[in-house]
């Protein structure tokens, strides 16, 4: 999963403050599925499935892949590459069909790392004409870009509010704005009225850039807004400057950057604003003033100024590998349709800023060799059953998550399956499988048809549904199925809920072990709850294979309508 630290730690924070609020608030639709479950136990028996998922057998692949000789799993390490073998290998074992690349398991995913060299330059020429260097760490921190070792920018600024295209609700923040040829400033993150994984999609850069270069802008220059800044202090930034940036390259070994037309050439601090903004038609305080009102409808100008930027950024190529194996389907015609599960094998690495004899191996036990047990074990469950699926299954793991969903968006763009055929996604990222949960959070079904099957297979194993209880971390945009959701593929992942001491569970998880040495096998894992979470994915799962209309969004939902309009095999009907 991919919470920021920060992020987990304020919504551990949060969380205990809210903890009575929560405990006394309606668990939403808690009710329905537990109590189909139990007015009706034979036909959900019935219903429900051949297959009894093994806790040992989730024990065993866990105990392989959270090990320390896997050292974290990271994309394009050995360690990662001797997980991806061993789930080649239980794919063999299982007689998988390969589906990876020439007839094995294997999808290559050439990476592309990148990061600033240096502190670059920064040069504002204001009104009066006299050109004042900017400061780096104090006014600026340059971007890292992935296609340009070397990239000068020198254009005339206009500034965008928050840079926001949204017809659904009549808002055009480029309205009036002339930004050819010029680059643009903008508020970064989206206006609190905006619901929560609306607003997560708004606030992405590639959403915000694809906007500014679509209107031909030349660049971007991003600042925080008052409470943005107050969340993440400019100075936080200064630190993981040199971290480096992973994404995807395609053939002719080019890194995939969304609108590289305009790309993010440096993002400034207050003190740089300021400068920015000398002059302005409206003074700097006023517009911060009105982005932090709900509605945040911060009027764009033109600045009375011109920037000229200079970066240098470190290229370097890696390599890693998805692993993909198939179960055919049965039906004549849905059998060319495929239903995918996926869950990254990757990690975070070694810690680098481990103290002498101090465990530095993150060995990601719950992120994710917990999720990628459970679908080799959901995997095994539809291999063993005597009826075969209608709709092919793919077994996805994919690299990268960790460093922004990059193998599944290698994946998503460069299927080896037919793209238009990919029916849903059924994403395993993270369980956190530390107590004998009752409840799950699907993220995704209220907006698609896979609503129906996850209703359905909650109610056959006896899992009540609950509503999303941390709606300001946006989930449903922070893991791999979102790159198929971006493809218009309906998609749905499930959390373990809070129900039956989840909640203390998974803020403890966060505030302690998540993205830490300490997320390894020593913690209490449940592995009943891991044989419980892998039947209820199966159940999905084999419900989205077996139902014979092909899942669809439902009607007006936001990411349908972004992704999948008229004419998407997965369009709303
Ligand atoms: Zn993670």
């Amino acid at each position: 999963m991919s919470f920021s630290r920060r992020a987990a730690l304020a919504s551990a924070a949060l969380l205990m403050i809210a903890q009575p609020v929560l405990a006394a608030a309606p668990v939403q639709p808690a009710a329905k599925p537990a109590a189909a479950a139990k007015a009706a136990p034979k036909a959900a028996k019935k219903a429900i499935s051949d297959f009894t998922p093994s806790p040992d057998a989730i024990k065993a692949h866990m105990t392989f892949l959270a090990d320390d000789a896997m050292e974290g799993r990271e994309a394009g390490t050995r360690g990662y590459d001797i997980a991806a073998n061993y789930v080649a290998a239980q794919y063999a074992l299982l007689g998988l069909k390969p589906a990876g690349d020439n007839g094995t398991y294997k999808q290559r995913v050439p990476l592309l790392a990148y990061r600033p060299a240096g502190e670059g330059a920064m040069t504002l020429t204001g009104a009066d004409g006299a050109p004042v260097a900017l400061k780096y760490g104090e006014d600026y921190l340059p971007g890292a870009q992935a296609q340009a070792a070397d990239l000068s920018v020198e254009a005339p600024l206009v500034f965008v509010g928050y840079g926001i295209v949204d017809p659904s609700r009549g808002r055009d923040d480029y309205a009036g704005l002339d930004v050819k040829g010029k680059i643009v400033v903008m508020l970064s993150g989206a206006p609190s009225s905006i619901q929560t994984e609306e607003r997560a999609h708004f606030s992405n850069m590639n959403t915000k850039r694809a906007e500014a270069a679509k209107r031909g802008a030349v660049g971007v220059i991003s600042m925080s807004s008052a409470s943005g800044e107050k969340r993440r202090p400019f100075a936080a930034g200064i630190g993981g400057m040199k971290a480096w940036r992973v994404t995807w390259r395609n053939a002719q070994d080019v890194g995939a950057i969304r609108a590289p037309s305009a790309p993010s050439l440096v993002s400034i601090s207050q003190a740089g604003a300021a400068k920015l903004f000398a002059g302005a038609p409206v003074a700097l305080d006023a517009v911060m003033a009105e982005a932090e009102k709900p509605a945040g409808a911060v009027k764009g100008f033109a600045l009375p100024s011109k920037v000229a930027v200079t970066l240098k950024t470190e290229i370097e190529k890696r390599e890693s590998s998805n692993v993909v194996g198939m179960i055919e389907g049965s039906d004549p015609t849905l059998k060319a349709q495929t239903v995918i599960l996926s869950a990254h094998l990757d990690h975070i690495g070694i810690r680098e800023n481990a103290k002498p004899g101090e465990d530095r191996i993150n060995n990601g036990a719950l992120d994710n060799a917990s999720g990628v047990a459970t679908l080799l074990e959901v995997a095994r469950g539809f291999k063993n059953s005597k009826v075969r699926p209608k709709r092919s299954i793919i077994l996805l793991c994919v690299t990268g998550e960790e460093k922004g969903l990059i193998g599944s968006d290698y994946f998503a763009n460069n299927p080896t399956v037919a793209k238009a055929n990919i029916a849903a996604d059924v994403n395993l990222d993270m369980p956190v499988l530390l107590y004998p949960f009752t409840d799950v959070i699907a993220f995704g079904a209220d907006r698609s048809t896979v609503g129906e099957a996850v209703k359905h297979a909650g109610a056959r194993v006896g899992v009540a549904l609950s509503g999303d209880p941390l709606p300001e971390e946006g989930l449903f945009t922070r893991s791999d199925h979102y790159r198929f959701v971006e493809q218009g593929i309906p998609a749905v992942f499930l959390m373990t809920g809070f129900q039956n001491g989840g909640e203390k569970a998974f803020t403890t998880f966060l505030k302690t072990n998540y993205h830490h040495p300490g997320d390894d096998l020593s913690q209490p894992i449940d592995y009943q709850a891991a044989a419980k979470f892998a039947l209820v994915n199966y159940e999905i799962a084999r419900e989205l294979a077996n139902t014979p209309a092909r899942p669809v969004w439902n009607k007006g939902d936001f990411f349908g309508n972004t992704f999948a309009p008229a004419g998407h095999p997965s369009a709303a009907r």
